[in-house]
């Protein structure tokens, strides 16, 4: 018996559900198109929203900030790795967010790992949506707190478990994406504020892919609710709209302090490289400028999503650029995404455990940088590949 035949086993039992996947290469620049196997693609799975990630303006910030600064910040923030394009960086989030502070991460997930569990200990609880992203749930279990679950933007099952529970502990943290990643609709952040303040909570929100396309300029699903000041931690990503990569959280400047003393990603890995901080300090600088690129996002958005619907399709309940295309079983959802592939689109195929079993999906982001030439060829594609596989009404 080789000491790896267990997980052979389970790799053998992912191709006889037909969910095993090989990761596909893409070849060049992430953009409207991509390159697969020398091919050029209709690219509808990135979460590059605004097409930040190939700006000329980015790149010659970042590139410029290679000359001046070098490719590696060196160290870990809490020794020399704090480098004063970071802080710069931090002040300027806090400025276009409207909040008070801000503490920047390596990415959405190390935030969320980082912060959750510093701001929350033993005889605290953390309440938490059923939907929320996989990086909250990790980092909710490795706080010290009691949690808890509420089905998917319910109110009223969120008041009763703070009904029942509330009493009975030190903080109760309510903690929720902003905009959910895997069916794009949003959650009901102001009734969460009128909870929190009839029961005395904190309140976060994870707005990864509510940044730079929700509210005033991309301000996030916390503008657009009207809600600046009333959210104790709003985290985003760096990775997504903006383009680039890592994570922040906007607070009071006291949890930031206490953030800079214990959130472990901050202490223990190594900061964001300069090249890529000057990168976001630009994609912040553009969304401050111009409304250009969300608007074009939203336009793209409301056309695919129209000619989607009048093709049939369900599209769930999204309520943002994230266009679910509801397959159901996991075979035929990852065998639509092939089947679209051959005809030049990408767009991956979602199953579990990503999302529950039975309720596989394709996933379409759409983005600023599309063309209405791409949305229009992959429209065509997905009429064609629904009628063949039955999933057209
Ligand atoms: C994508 C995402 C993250 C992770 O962000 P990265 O910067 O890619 O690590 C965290 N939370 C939510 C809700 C996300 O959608």
């Amino acid at each position: 018996m080789a000491k790896l035949d267990y997980l052979a086993k389970q790799v053998e039992q992912l191709k006889a559900d037909g969910v095993y996947r090989v990761l596909p290469i893409n070849e060049g620049p992430c953009e409207n198109r991509i390159t697969l196997q020398g091919k050029s693609i209709v690219n509808l799975s990135a979460n590059n929203y605004l097409g930040f990630a190939t700006h000329p303006r980015v790149i010659e910030a970042s590139m410029n900030a290679i000359k001046t600064y070098g490719v590696g910040a060196g160290s870990v923030r809490t020794i020399v790795g704090n480098q004063d394009l970071l802080v710069e960086l931090e002040e300027l989030i806090a400025l276009f967010k409207h909040e008070e502070a801000v503490t920047v991460f390596q990415s959405g997930l190390n935030c969320n790992i980082g912060v959750i569990q510093a701001i929350t200990d033993k005889g605290d609880l953390i309440i938490s949506d059923e939907l929320n992203h996989a990086s909250i749930i990790d980092g909710v279990r490795l706080s010290k707190a009691d949690r808890a679950v509420y089905k998917h933007v319910d109110m009223a099952d969120l008041e009763q478990i703070l009904q029942e529970k509330r009493s009975m502990y030190r903080n109760v943290l309510i903690i929720t994406d902003g905009v959910f990643s895997m069916d794009g609709d949003l959650a009901p952040l102001d009734q969460i504020v009128k909870l929190a303040n009839k029961f005395d909570c904190l309140t976060y929100v994870d707005d990864a892919h509510g940044s730079g396309v929700l509210g005033e300029n991309g301000r996030g699903t916390v503008d657009h609710f009207g809600l600046h000041g009333q959210i104790d931690f709003i985290v985003g990503t760096l990775s997504k709209a903006i383009g680039v990569v890592g994570g922040y959280v906007c607070s009071k400047q006291i949890a930031k302090d206490w953030l800079l003393h214990r959130a472990r990603p901050l202490l223990f890995s190594t900061a964001i490289p300069p090249s890529s901080i000057a990168a976001i300090k630009e994609s912040f600088t553009l969304l401050m400028e111009t409304t250009e690129h969300t608007t074009r996002l939203w336009e793209n958005a409301n056309y695919f999503k129209r000619h989607m619907k009048e093709l049939g399709f369900d599209i769930g309940r999204s309520q943002t650029p994230i266009t679910p295309v509801m397959i159901g079983s996991e075979a035929k959802t990852m065998q639509f995404s092939k089947e679209l592939l051959k005809r030049g689109v990408f767009v991956s195929g979602i199953v579990f455990p990503t999302v529950a079993k039975g309720k596989g999906r394709l996933r379409v982001m759409i983005s600023a940088s599309h063309t209405l030439e791409d949305l229009d060829f992959a429209l065509q594609a997905f009429a064609q590949v629904g009628l063949e596989l039955g999933v057209r009404s």
